[in-house]
């Protein structure tokens, strides 16, 4: 076993369970894509067993911190079991649920949603990637599910040095099996297919949301509401739930629009209370302004502006102004639900962005709730770096 040991002082961290290591923090020791390595403080102590990836700054991730472990496939079969045990406890109202959630289920680089009998998994790091083959057939056994389709084509693969890959890991029918699928999510339906859907197919994380945002519309008998960065349209369908008299929903994303269509049909919603606009927010939000338009409730689920806390300010701006163009839109009394889902804006940073935003709108208004994502996609206590997606839930001034 090839053993990593790292520069004085450099085992703070991993003693206290965190399950990176930083380039910067390795004195010596080297290994291939993803093989397993002890990785050992400078005197030499064991600290972790963790997979090694030799293109990556984060360059070993922890399999374990137990030194009598044996990183193998009962090792990762136990780590899934222990993953869907966890979400068979959780109060989910949906048959789309998170099944793994990388670091948070000790399974660094794995990310796998369970659509319905459809696994959907994303393998992002190299030492996901060399225990692919058991970590599959520990996914099936575990969940009962019956296919696996693989969805490993994020840019995340390329800072690995792994190429971009996809298809069916398991019960593929020799590719005949259905990529499209449809699950039940609280009181309605969505439709989603592994193969072309964004990240595994739907954002899952807003499930909770979703049925929050419907909750709140009924409440305050929202009439016009804009869903803005909609995808397939979860929330504009939870809109129509709740009662809204027309959803308008923007993306840039043609063929999500055409899923929104289909949605609100599945649903039982009349075509006429949904309109679709293929196009920039930005741009969308200040015309709608320059054509004194108002909406009693506005969803603002952005994709990720920063990927880093470098790209924070850049990153910062554009959350301000999306923030400040929808809360002068907002009817007097309106409701706004905004997300941020960027890892490196916290949800102080993103609380200031947005108050900053309603002082440059001349808007007031109250945080009357505070959102993140649903419970399978829990936070590690040691691994605050799991938590990315923040919400407030602003009503306006009337
Ligand atoms: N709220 C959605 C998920 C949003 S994901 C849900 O509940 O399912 C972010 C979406 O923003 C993606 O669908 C993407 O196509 C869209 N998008 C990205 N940049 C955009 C832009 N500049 N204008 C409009 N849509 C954009």
């Amino acid at each position: 076993m090839k053993a990593i040991r790292l520069r004085e002082g450099k085992e703070r961290s991993l003693l206290r369970r965190h399950p990176w290591v930083f380039e910067g923090s390795i004195a010596k020791g080297k290994a291939d894509t993803g093989e397993t390595v002890r990785v050992e403080a400078a005197d030499g102590r064991f600290l972790a067993w963790g997979a090694y990836s030799p293109h990556s700054s984060i360059r070993v991730r922890a399999w374990s911190f137990d030194e009598a472990e044996r990183i193998a496939a009962p090792f990762f079969q136990r780590r899934v079991a222990a993953a869907v045990a966890l979400r068979a406890r959780l109060p989910i109202a949906s048959d789309g649920v998170r099944l793994v959630h990388g670091e948070a289920d000790g399974l660094p680089g794995l990310v796998v949603d369970r659509y319905g009998a459809t696994l959907s998994a994303q393998f992002l790091f190299a030492g996901a990637e060399r225990w692919k083959a058991p970590l599959a057939d520990a996914l099936i056994e575990a969940s009962g599910a019956a296919r696996l389709y693989e969805r490993s084509d994020t840019s995340a693969r390329a800072l690995e040095g792994l190429a971009p890959c996809s298809g069916w890991l398991r019960g593929g029918e020799g590719g005949a099996a259905p990529t499209e699928c449809m699950i039940r999510e609280h009181d309605w339906r969505l439709t989603l297919d592994v193969a072309s859907g964004h990240k595994t197919g739907l954002y899952l994380d807003q499930r909770d949301n979703r049925a929050l945002f419907a909750r709140w519309v009924r409440r305050l008998g929202c009439q016009q509401v804009l869903n803005c960065y909609c995808y397939t349209g979860g929330f504009s369908v939870a809109a129509l739930a709740g009662g809204a008299a027309q959803v308008t929903s923007v993306d840039s994303s043609g063929p999500a629009l055409e899923r929104l269509c289909a949605h609100v049909q599945l649903n039982g919603f009349e075509a006429a209370r949904s309109a679709c606009v293929d196009g920039d927010v930005n741009a969308f939000l200040r015309e709608s302004l320059a054509a004194g338009r108002r909406f009693d409730a506005i969803v603002l689920d952005p994709p990720k502006f920063a990927a880093t806390a470098a790209q924070a300010e850049r990153a910062a701006r554009a959350y301000k102004d999306i923030n400040r163009l929808a809360l002068m839109l907002l009817a007097p009394g309106g409701l706004l639900f905004t997300f941020s889902c960027s890892g490196g804006i916290g949800a102080d940073l993103f609380h200031k962005i947005v108050a900053g935003a309603a002082h440059d709108a001349g808007v007031d208004g109250a945080i009357v709730q505070r959102l993140e994502a649903a419970c399978d996609h829990p936070t590690t206590l040691a691994f605050p770096e799991g938590e990315y997606l923040k919400g407030l839930v602003i009503l306006k001034q009337a």
